[in-house]
């Protein structure tokens, strides 16, 4: 096995099949899906709407290119466009978050004419030369040769850092008065800052609401432009809002918007949004050749609709506030657990260190429950099921993770 290929567990896991909140493997066991194929899996395993969205097409017309006209595509264009809240919006598909990313960057840097740009310490925007090359966690990124020349900005994440001890209040003008140094560091024009609204592989992070509005406010005096990256944080799976930027809506829609991961519920589909002007500024590398293709995009609209009628986003709300306060109720009693965080069904939970968070992924495991691992040093567990996990699912789960961390937690002891 090469030891660059990134595999979970010791026992590496091979999964056969799917269906609601649940996998199976290969031997037949089945185990409670707390990751979701890395929030890929948006509403359901083998959702039937999907499966028959999907095959119908399939079996009309697989692909042809972008250059034709497709109405599944144009269909969701119009209704991610709509949903963005971003003003005058267009849409750009593309076959993932990192591409997603690098063509928001690409749109920023164009339109400003500059190769600066703004990132937040900790972050996590995908694995191209460009993305992976802004990261804000230096062990995520094998080369210091971005094309982009990166600042980086506090004001990522509340608990800890050199902010964790002053109020939200405070925290997001200490985090302004960073931005502010950063920007006076800077020489000439800077073209974007792109944040995660909560980070992902960050361990599941949440500043405190209305910071990106703050910055907002600083951003638009220098002309710059914010890029919201909500790979992991859109169609509604932090609870109280569809995208992660409306936690930070005082003073408006970002410029440009990425999305990818659970749009197609598993099959490859990512974007961006932004304004006309912005997007129209790029006349060149206006194709992607699979960016929303019929499959993809026939997938993502029957998963959208399907995400709208049965209102999921209400229901990470409620059960993601269900499962956060019994995991509270684990991390009091259980030292090895340093906190549970998160938003909606996108929940953090740190732990004393990252032997401990490699030992609880596979605890859990052996109890039948697949979750997730991040953190700046791989220290959290990230728990993000599909948005229509049922309240006996989250009890079933939190008993679960109880156990493995009570086993984690005497080994540890
Ligand atoms: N942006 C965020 C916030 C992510 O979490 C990820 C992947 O984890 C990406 C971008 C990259 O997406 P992909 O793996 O689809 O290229």
């Amino acid at each position: 096995m090469p030891s660059w290929l990134a595999l979970y567990y010791d026992e590496p896991l091979e999964i056969v099949r799917g269906e609601g909140r649940h996998v199976w493997d290969a031997s037949g066991r089945r185990y409670l899906d707390f990751f979701g194929g890395i929030l890929t899996t948006m509403t359901a395993h083998a959702l039937p709407e999907v499966t028959k969205a999907v095959s119908e097409q399939a079996g009309r017309i697989l692909h042809t290119s972008t250059l034709y006209l497709d109405r599944n595509m144009v269909e969701l264009a119009e209704r991610v466009a709509a949903s963005s809240g971003i003003p005058d919006a267009r849409v750009f598909f593309t076959t993932s978050g990192t591409e997603a990313n690098d063509t928001a960057l690409l749109l920023a840097t164009a339109r400003r004419r500059s190769n600066q740009v703004l990132a937040m310490r900790n972050s996590y925007h995908g694995r191209s030369f460009s993305t992976v090359g802004i990261t804000g966690n230096s062990a995520w990124s094998p080369t210091s040769l971005s094309p982009l020349q990166t600042l980086y900005v506090h004001g990522a994440v509340r608990t800890r850092g050199p902010y964790a001890h002053l109020s939200d209040a405070d925290f997001i003008a200490a985090s302004v008065r960073d931005l502010e140094d950063m920007l006076g560091q800077a020489h000439g024009t800077v073209a974007a800052l792109i944040a995660e609204p909560v980070q992902g592989v960050g361990g599941f992070t949440a500043p405190p609401d209305g910071l990106y509005a703050a910055f907002r406010e600083v951003l638009d005096r220098h002309g710059i432009l914010w890029i919201s990256d909500e790979v992991q944080t859109g169609w509604g799976r932090t609870g109280d809002h569809f995208w992660g930027w409306q936690a930070h809506a005082g003073n408006g829609p970002p410029d440009l918007l990425t999305f990818a991961k659970g749009l197609g519920n598993g099959m490859s589909v990512g974007g961006v949004v932004a304004r006309a002007e912005v997007m129209n500024c790029l006349d060149a590398n206006s194709i992607s050749t699979f960016g929303g293709s019929p499959v993809t995009a026939a997938a993502a609209l029957a998963n959208l609709r399907y995400l709208l009628d049965h209102d999921l986003q209400g229901n990470a709300r409620r059960v993601g506030a269900l499962l956060a306060e019994r995991l509270r109720a684990v991390a009091a009693a259980l030292p090895v657990v340093r906190e549970v965080r998160g938003r909606g069904l996108m929940i953090g939970v740190e732990l004393a260190s990252p032997r401990a968070a490699a030992r609880a992924l596979e605890t859990a495991r052996e109890q039948g429950l697949l979750i997730g691992r991040g953190g700046r040093a791989g220290d959290a567990l990230r728990i993000a099921p599909p948005l229509s996990l049922t309240d006996d699912e989250a009890g079933e789960g939190a008993a679960m993770l109880e156990r493995a961390l009570r086993a984690v937690d005497a080994e540890e002891a």
